[in-house]
Formats: C-alpha cells, sequence, structure tokens
C-alpha cells in the first residue's frame, strides 16, 4: 500500500484489475461520508461538501456508499439491481445497507464506499472477473461467516471461475493485539458451541479478555474452502493510528471515552 500526499493510501496493484482503492488517512479531513449519519444540518452540510471533494477526486458520477447493519447482509450490484436503485434515486450518492458486495462492470464508473470504524474491508480482484467483491469484516461479521457465504453465493453465480485465483487487498483494521471481546460476550458466544473450537488457533485469553484476530481467521477459513491465499496487507492497525490521530478506531475511542463518532473511508472505484 501505497501513502499518497494528499493524505490518501492506496493499493497500486488493483489498477491492474481496472479497480482503484483509496483509503482516507485522516478522518478529520474527510470524516464520516454517509449523510444517514449526520444529526445535525451543519453535519449535513459539512458532508455534502466532502463527497464533492471525493468526487472531484476520483472524478467517477455515482456512489454506492454501504452503510453496514449488525446482519450478515450481502448483495449483488449488477446492471439491473444499479437500475433499480438509481431509478428513484438519481442523486450521485446511492445508500446501501449492506456488509458484502458482489460487483459488476456497469458501463460507467463508480465508487463503492465504506465506512469502517475498526472493521477490515476485503477487495477480491480476479483476471476472469469483471468486477470486483467487497466485504465490511468485523469479527461478528467473520463468526456470523459472511465472507464464506460471499465467495459461495460468487461459486454459484460464476461457477466456471476458479476461486483460487482471487487476489485480496485488505484495508486497515484492528489487529489481534488491540481487538478483544468481553468474558461476557465471550462466554455468551461460547454457549453456542462453535467459537471455542472454530477461533481457538485465532484467541488469546488476558485478564478476564478474549484477543481475537478475526481477519486471521478469515482468511485462513477462505484458504481451506476456496483455495484463496494470495493476500495484501499495509500492515497497519487503526488502534494504533487513532493513538497518533490517523484513522479511527472504535475500540480506542470508547476505551478513552471520546465522544467522536468517527470513521474513516475506504473508497473503491470501478468501472
Ligand atoms: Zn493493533
Amino acid at each position: 500500500m501505497k501513502l499518497l500526499p494528499n493524505s490518501l493510501l492506496t493499493y497500486p496493484q488493483v489498477t491492474n484489475y481496472g479497480a482503484e482503492v483509496y483509503v482516507t488517512y485522516d478522518n478529520k479531513v474527510w470524516g464520516n461520508l454517509s449523510p444517514l449519519f449526520a444529526e445535525t444540518d451543519a453535519e449535513k452540510e459539512l458532508i455534502k461538501k466532502k463527497d464533492k471533494e471525493l468526487l472531484e477526486f476520483t472524478k467517477v458520477k455515482k456512489a454506492f456508499v454501504a452503510t453496514t447493519p449488525l446482519e450478515p447482509t450481502l448483495m449483488v450490484l449488477d446492471e439491473k439491481v444499479s437500475g433499480v436503485l438509481t431509478y428513484k434515486n438519481n442523486d450521485t450518492f446511492v445508500y446501501l445497507r449492506t456488509n458484502g458486495i458482489i460487483a459488476t462492470r456497469l458501463g460507467y464508473r463508480y465508487e463503492i464506499v465504506f465506512a469502517p470504524a475498526d472493521c477490515a474491508i476485503f477487495i477480491g480482484v480476479h483476471p476472469d472477473f469483471e468486477g470486483l467483491v467487497a466485504l465490511h469484516l468485523g469479527f461478528a461479521q467473520v463468526f456470523m461467516n459472511l465472507h464464506l457465504q460471499t465467495f459461495k453465493l460468487f461459486a454459484t453465480l460464476y461457477p466456471t471461475i476458479d476461486l483460487s485465483g482471487f487476489r485480496i487487498f485488505i484495508t486497515p483494521y484492528i489487529c489481534g493485539r488491540h481487538y478483544y471481546i468481553s468474558e461476557e460476550r465471550f462466554d455468551y458466544l461460547n454457549r453456542t458451541g462453535v467459537l471455542q473450537s472454530r477461533f481457538s488457533d485465532y484467541v488469546v485469553k488476558k485478564d478476564r479478555k478474549y484477543y481475537v484476530d478475526f481477519v486471521k481467521a478469515a482468511k485462513e477459513e477462505l484458504s481451506e474452502k476456496f483455495g484463496i491465499t494470495t493476500f495484501y496487507e499495509p500492515g497497519l492497525c487503526t488502534y494504533e493510528l487513532a493513538q497518533k490521530d490517523k484513522l479511527f478506531s472504535h475500540k480506542y475511542s470508547k476505551e478513552h471515552k471520546e465522544s467522536r463518532k468517527g470513521v474513516f473511508n475506504v473508497i473503491v472505484v470501478t468501472s
């Protein structure tokens, strides 16, 4: 991942697959991209101003902005879906509630915008697929198998494509040394009987907390089930960067009782 002078991280390798990925580096500059989050008119105006700057930077006409619910939701963004979603909403920004997107070429350049706070965004590209797969993965989504369901659906839609050819680009996320769930939550999930066995290689118990490396779990499961073994990572932890006032970490913010609901943005441009 390359650091550009204008506070953005990018993956230059992705351009070989007809896409561009940008991670906004300074949440004070770019902030929160969905007006759905805005609590006041002033906030809404600020977001719209930032949106405009973003469009000028990426030079696209349409942006699909994914707000991510807790439910492991998944969508296919193709010409039909795009046609329905943009029929009534002819605005530049189309707001979605989803964690996973299988996006195909739409005949025009467009953005997919995610606003994570600690979660990883997985961007999957493949030489035989004209489009990309984008996933918002936190512990909850990995626990609920969103990553596995997405590639299962992909295999159903494109049965002739060999999934092992996928290249996955991962944006900054909270690492396994900083992400933990409480003993109460762990015990609650463990009662389902699947947590301990499935995550035993990725969980470390320390001071009544369970540290979970959910990205490692997702990567290994994708390798095991689908033969996907190529992952690119920037090696940046949101928790560590939050201490330097760069990016945003939900965990760090909660621990330090900060009131700001910051996020950083991941922008994927495709055509
Ligand atoms: Zn970390």
